[in-house]
């Protein structure tokens, strides 16, 4: 029998499902689009490669060509993400952004940027504060590389330029409206002028902005439930992630955000 062909990939463990008495088949993002791979024995207690390759994990693989998916090996991992473990709330978002890239990955197509994402992402997930915050700014920038930027500065009916006022926001047709088009006869939902500013600054500004950015409660749940309904559309299909961490949320005792009401700031900055 002729040897499989073996290669090495930089990899993100995107799911896993147990297979067999001690097996595992993982679904792999990599700068080459999604793999499904076969890891033999992951589950022994005895494998070293348990911790190294769990969900979420960043590693350097070694994979042996298969005709119906790879097998995985040799592991080096390169982070485990360590502060989402044991933290639900980390963990929930963590699952969140690895569902978005699921979803909008596919098998063998190049994308060095989408990998590159969700590697900060998790890392954002598993370090950063207002977790929220991060899960929009990763948001915008994954809806930019699919090609489905949301249109904040002009109106997607009339082309012209959009007011510093409360206006509207269209999934389907791709951005915002303006007030005027927005209250005619196919009634857009309302955006409103905080909303907008917050979704122009993540679209504008680096991270290290992002971090001093603080918003209104309110506009926070807005800005969620607004790219939640417009990812939804896109992808033409519901993120269940996302029930469980509107859930996940609720039984923590979180005011509909990452923190308990009184420590979210109560005023914005900069936007
Ligand atoms: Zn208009």
């Amino acid at each position: 029998m002729p040897q499989p062909r073996l290669y090495r990939v930089e990899a993100i463990v995107l799911r896993q499902q147990d297979y067999g008495e001690a097996d595992r088949i993982l679904t792999l993002l990599t700068a080459g689009g999604k793999v499904t791979a076969l890891a033999r024995g992951i589950r022994r207690s005895t494998s070293h490669n348990v911790g190294q390759l769990g969900l979420y994990a960043r590693a350097n693989l070694l994979l042996a060509h298969g005709r119906n998916m790879e097998t995985v090996t040799q592991v080096e991992n390169l982070d485990q993400h360590e502060g989402l473990h044991g933290d639900l709330l980390r963990f929930s978002y963590a699952s969140y952004l690895a569902e978005l890239c699921d979803r909008f990955a596919q098998p063998e197509e190049e994308s060095q940027p989408l990998y590159d994402l969700l590697a900060a992402g998790l890392r954002w997930m598993a370090t950063r504060d207002h977790l929220w915050l991060w899960a929009r700014y990763f948001e915008l920038q994954l809806l930019a590389l699919a090609g489905y930027r949301p249109e904040l500065f002009v109106c997607v009916r009339c082309g012209r330029d959009i007011e510093p006022v409360d206006n509207h926001f269209s999934a389907s047709e791709g951005g915002v409206v303006c007030a005027r088009c927005g209250s005619g006869e196919a009634r857009a939902p309302g955006i409103s002028l905080g909303a907008q500013k917050v979704l122009r600054y993540l679209t504008i500004q680096n991270e290290e902005a992002i971090e001093r950015l603080r918003v209104r409660p309110a506009t926070a749940r807005e800005l969620e439930g607004l790219l939640w309904r417009y990812l939804e559309y896109t992808l033409e299909r519901e993120l269940p992630t996302t029930v469980f961490l509107r859930r996940m949320r609720r039984e923590l005792g979180l005011a509909g955000l990452d923190q308990p009401s009184e420590n979210v700031g109560a005023s914005q900055s900069g936007v």
